[in-house]
């Protein structure tokens, strides 16, 4: 399968601004080139709003928003409101409200105008139907105050350039909303930034420039301008352990989601890439119904969607493998349990190994209870790692959370594959979901039991 190319969105963006007066053109030719696809400029008054409009009308990749900044909070008043309902409902390619917001950093408005022009905002946004874009500066407790008492839910959004903390980060996503980062990102002395993203789930993340403000470290006090937020996007990559290509492809897809904005390709996918590896989907269907599996409320994985309309043959699986020889490895995973389809893994692991490359397979570990036999023996030579989903220390509370078709028997059954797997596949972990009521340490302490390795895994990180 050919890596498509990175195609990030820069989705806030004030391209309006004076600063780039002569040579717009020259700017956005060379965000193209970076792979800028689309580019969200965000109006800031009524004056930076008109002109919004009129760059999305002018650019066919460049999107508007319009909203008063808090900092000009003062100057909102019924014929603005007026003007900016006109705006949202006449011009389809105004896309969000905002910024708006709270700034108690500056406070260049008064603090009850912030708050009245804020409600007011949220309140188009909810007449209107488009999302909230949210400026928040020194204000994280008041900003999540109105939006739960406006119920912003109700349109979600996204807080811009984001400088609360994990908590406001997890109230807002709570609420629906995404988490966009900017520049900051990028700054050496930010890693409290980094550490939220680093425990936040990157489907819900956006990358930004703010431009012309707030540059990455790599331009900072410069000029910033939308061909430099791939700088952010390849820091948060760095964070979250994935590459740029897989960034751009979930950022840009959370993009479309909350704007509608950007060229998505959301086809099923039988065979998709995250970091270096190969991932291969080739069932739904599973023998659990885990609490927290994620294709109960989405199909997606890092931006590949992979709800199948129909299981694919072998041929078809090969076909989409392409040249697997730029992997470092090759894993049976998806959205359902790879070894319900014993045979066919079995055929492509074989083409898989006669090109010598590394195959893993992900799996609940109750294949044996599936084949009324021990298939392991026909994984020999076939497969060199093994991950199974153990998720708890005991037969109840697993039947509880991953709530197996085989009832409370599931659970020995993983652990008599478990403890076998050895004499069949060189590589064996048992893995864990760090989701709450999920005790890690008496997870961590049966696969010691059963001499394997152990890893967590991530809650709410898939794949
Ligand atoms: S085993 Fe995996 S695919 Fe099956 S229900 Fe659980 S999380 Fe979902």
């Amino acid at each position: 399968m050919k890596k498509l190319p990175a195609t990030l969105v820069d989705s806030h963006a004030h391209i309006d601004s004076k600063t780039f007066n002569n040579e717009l053109d020259q700017v956005i030719k060379r965000a193209a080139e970076k792979g800028v696809t689309h580019i969200l400029t965000v109006g800031c008054d009524l004056e930076s709003s008109r002109s919004s409009v009129e760059l999305a009308l002018r650019y066919p990749n460049v999107y508007a928003s319009v909203g008063i900044h808090p900092h000009d909070a003062d100057t909102i008043n019924k014929d603005v409101i007026e003007e900016l309902t006109r705006m949202i409902e006449t011009v389809d390619k105004v896309v969000a409200i905002g910024e708006t917001g709270l700034d108690f950093y500056r406070d260049h408005s008064p603090r009850d105008k912030q708050r009245e022009s804020f409600r007011q905002h949220i309140q188009l946004a909810k007449a209107t139907g488009k999302p909230l874009i949210i400026h928040d500066r020194d204000a994280h407790d008041e900003v999540i105050q109105i939006m739960q008492e406006e119920n912003a839910a109700a349109v979600g959004g996204v807080l811009h350039c984001f400088s609360g903390d994990l908590t406001m980060a997890r109230a807002c996503i709570e609420m629906g909303f995404y988490i966009s980062f900017a520049g900051p990102l990028t700054y050496p002395k930010n890693e409290p930034l980094r550490d939220i993203a680093r425990a936040l789930p990157i489907d819900v993340m956006l990358v930004e420039t703010d431009c012309p403000y707030l540059s990455p470290q790599q331009w900072r006090g410069k000029r910033n301008e939308p061909a430099y937020v791939h700088a952010t996007a390849e820091k948060l990559a760095e964070i979250k352990g994935l590459t740029l290509e897989d960034v751009a492809r979930i950022t840009s897809l959370n993009a479309w989601r909350l704007f509608g904005i950007g060229d998505i390709d959301q086809s099923t996918r039988i065979a998709y890439s995250i970091r270096n590896s190969l991932y291969l989907n080739i069932t739904n269907r599973c023998t659990n119904q885990c609490s927290f599996c994620a294709k109960f409320k989405d199909f997606t994985v890092k931006g590949h969607q992979l709800c199948l309309e129909r299981e694919p043959s072998t041929d078809d699986v090969i076909k989409a493998i392409g040249d697997p020889s730029t992997y470092d490895e090759v894993v049976f995973c998806g959205y359902g349990e790879p070894l319900l389809r014993l045979e066919l893994v079995k055929e492509v692991a074989t083409y898989l190994k006669q090109n010598n490359i590394k195959v893993r397979i992900n799996t609940d570990g109750q294949a044996n209870l599936v084949h009324q036999r021990n298939i392991l023996p026909e994984l020999t030579g076939l497969v060199d790692s093994i991950s199974v989903s153990l998720n708890a220390p005991d037969a109840a509370s697993y039947q509880k959370i991953c709530r197996s078709e085989f009832g409370e028997q599931g659970y020995q059954a993983l652990k008599d594959f478990l403890q076998m797997a050895g004499q069949y596949i060189p590589e064996v972990t048992a893995t864990a979901v760090t989701l709450p009521g999920v005790d890690i340490e008496a997870c961590r302490k049966v696969a010691k039991e059963l001499q394997v390795e152990f890893r967590e895994r991530i809650y709410n990180e898939v794949g």
